[in-house]
């Protein structure tokens, strides 16, 4: 079963604006910004403005219009950043094996430089 949502989460506190955040996009559905701690040349995350803890409970609860609402929205941040020429990678963790650390669902874009066949 999925955690409850926690409303303190650090994504949370970006998306009420209580802390700052880098943000390149931002429409209905989705907010995208810069990665405090970047793994690559371009290292942005995308996240849905709805409380959805990760990739499953998003999947499991979320309305088609939000589902895709948000992968529009990813395709669109790729696009405004220029990527989709040279090209990039896209991830979400998901629960513990994957090392996911903030608990509402976001999707990694790493580009900017070959990334080689898989991240570990
Ligand atoms: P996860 O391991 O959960 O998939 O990735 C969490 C990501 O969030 C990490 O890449 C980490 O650097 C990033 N992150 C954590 N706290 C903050 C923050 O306060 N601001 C920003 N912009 N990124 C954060």
């Amino acid at each position: 079963a999925t955690q409850p949502y926690d409303d303190q989460n650090i994504f949370a506190k970006i998306l009420r604006g209580e802390i700052p955040a880098k943000t390149m996009y931002e429409d209905a559905h989705a907010l995208a910004f810069h990665d405090i701690n970047p793994q690559a040349p371009q290292h942005i995350l995308v996240i849905p403005k709805g409380a959805y803890v990760s990739w499953d409970d998003f999947a499991a609860k979320a309305s088609d219009a939000e589902i895709a609402g948000f992968v529009r929205a990813v395709g669109e941040v790729a696009r405004a950043a220029g990527l989709v020429a040279p090209g990039y990678r896209l991830l979400a963790n998901t629960g513990m094996d994957a090392h996911q650390e903030v608990p509402h669902l976001h999707v990694h874009i790493f580009a900017g430089r070959p990334l080689g066949p898989m991240l570990a």
